[in-house]
């Protein structure tokens, strides 16, 4: 089933309102992972159009600082119609670059959507604070400022939510912002900024340019960009972060994760089975907040590893566009290769392979980049699969005796983007959400996303930085604060 274009369409950047073409030298083909056809080609810019999106960006800040905040959110309001409208199109769109099943790709959109929903309230939400009289008529109010050009660089595995989590707050909070998505999967954010064209932002306000990592590293040095927000692999997080730092300016980088769950003997087991399995071979295996560790305790070690590898055997494996496709294909060749060779390695480490997904064929997709879900048993602790992140359709189990033995071994992790215990006994729950060492935590949950009212707050190696995405945290990271004291003289009252 071919879905190929005659000619791959070469994408072009949009700066300072106007779709531009690429002068790249080096283009890049976008494979579709499910069918192997290329859909498009994108260019990998170099340092000349990213400078002139940022200076775009830069002329167009004055002014959109001075628009008040009710206006700034109205455009706002129309994308969240507009969004809604082509939901369809564009989760289509998603699962035709990045692999995901439709269901997926639209209940990513919803999460999009919700973000626009929260950057609505910015007018309260930017508001800052003042005493009076701090001394004798004096005054002291802090108020809050947009920072200017903020640059965004998102990874491949959420191509249509992860811009969200930042441009409506950005815009929002009267910063003018330059967007780098994955130059895997640059087709949503194209179709994204058709719609944002149509919502009466000022020229410049917002502005995509296609890339790799020169230019995400220009927008990151670029005197004129105030701030970065990055999402990505934790060696890519921490350079940025890094990089961020010696140029002095404000980063918060999402980094990888390798996330853990514990399955007490008191679990549902039906039920813990089910959500696990949706959180480790959902989307593939390639959500940052994949669980990709289990770990049981007393029965639990049966009962559970018994109820997963036949749940998980079953799963439908296809193109993410078929009707009852349940898992789509990984992102490239490279990283299905990348998947079944570390699982070599787990085996040769002295795992067992308890379901074997490699070297995966589906009829019709023989191009396709499928690993079907596998499953490694009695992970030795020393094994370096407990520390990589595999980001695949993988999921390790090992064994402990007691909670203790279990939060030890989270605690040895140099992750902490999420943890997620199974139980029926509060106070394991309550103990678990105490100690467990990770910004997200699941109690009888297996993908504990933050809804955009609350920060994404990814610990240790998974995290770099103060402020993470989405709501308030995201007013404080695109907002300086300014504190006036004040003091009038009583006898300049008198003359009025
Ligand atoms: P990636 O690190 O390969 O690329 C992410 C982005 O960074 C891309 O836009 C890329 O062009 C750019 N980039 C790559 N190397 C760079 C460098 N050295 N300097 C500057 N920019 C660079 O990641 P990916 O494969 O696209 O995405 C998957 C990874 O992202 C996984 O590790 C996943 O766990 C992680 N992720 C984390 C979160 C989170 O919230 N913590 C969310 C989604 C994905």
């Amino acid at each position: 089933m071919s879905t190929a274009v005659a000619t791959p369409l070469q994408l072009p950047q949009y700066v300072n309102g106007e779709w531009i073409e690429s002068t790249a030298t080096e283009w890049l083909d976008v494979p579709n992972p499910a069918t192997g056809d290329v859909l498009a080609r994108v260019p990998l810019s170099g340092a000349e159009e990213v400078n002139k999106a940022v200076e775009a960006a830069a002329a167009a800040f004055p002014a959109w600082r001075r628009t008040p905040p009710e206006d700034r959110i109205q455009p706002l309001f129309k994308l969240k119609m507009l969004l809604e409208e082509n939901i369809d199109e564009l989760s289509r769109v998603i699962t035709r670059e990045n692999g995901k099943t439709l269901t997926e790709s639209r209940a990513e959109f919803r999460r999009a959507i919700e973000n626009v929903e929260v950057a609505c309230g910015i007018p309260m939400m930017m508001q800052g604070f003042n005493l009076e009289d701090v001394a004798r008529g004096i005054d002291e109010v802090m108020i809050r400022q947009p920072l200017g050009v903020v640059a965004v660089i998102t990874p491949s595995n959420f191509p249509g939510m992860i811009p969200f989590w930042f441009l409506p707050y950005a815009i929002a909070t009267g910063n003018t912002l330059v967007l780098k998505p994955s130059e895997r999967v640059p087709l949503t954010m194209q179709r994204v900024f058709a719609l944002l064209e149509k919502i009466g932002l000022p020229k410049g306000v917002i502005n995509l340019v296609n890339g790799g990592r020169t230019a995400a590293e220009t927008l990151i040095d670029h005197p004129k960009v105030r701030a970065v927000s990055f999402v990505g692999s934790t060696p890519a997080a921490r350079a940025v972060y890094a990089r961020s730092g010696a140029n002095g300016k404000r980063a918060q980088c999402q980094g990888g994760a390798k996330n853990h769950v514990i399955v007490l003997p008191d679990a549902d087991m039906e039920m813990a089975t089910q959500i696990i399995s949706d959180s480790a071979f959902g989307c593939a295996g390639q959500r940052c907040l994949a669980v990709s560790v289990a770990v049981t305790i007393g029965d639990a070690q049966r009962t559970f590893r018994d109820a997963i590898a036949n749940s998980a055997s079953k799963l439908k494996v296809g193109n993410g566009l078929d009707e009852g496709v349940q898992m789509g294909p990984v992102i490239t060749q490279q990283s299905k290769s990348r998947i079944e060779s570390l699982v070599g390695r787990g085996r040769d480490e002295g795992a067992k392979v308890l379901l074997d997904g490699r070297g995966a064929k589906i009829s019709g997709y023989e191009q396709g980049s499928f690993v079907k879900p596998t499953i490694l048993d009695a992970v030795p602790a020393t094994s370096e699969l407990t520390d990589t992140e595999i980001f695949g359709p993988v999921l390790s189990l090992v064994h402990a005796n007691d909670l203790d033995e279990a939060l030890a071994f989270l605690e040895r992790s140099p992750y902490g983007n999420q943890a997620s215990l199974f139980t029926s006994s509060g106070a394991a729950a309550r103990r678990f959400r105490y100690e467990a060492p990770a910004g997200n935590i699941g109690i009888n949950i297996g993908v504990a996303a933050p809804m955009a009212y609350f920060p994404f707050s990814g610990w240790k190696d998974s995290f770099f930085g103060i402020m993470h995405a989405q709501g308030r945290d995201s007013v404080e990271f695109y907002t300086e604060k300014k504190i006036v004291v004040e003091r009038w003289a009583k006898e300049h009252s008198r003359k009025f």
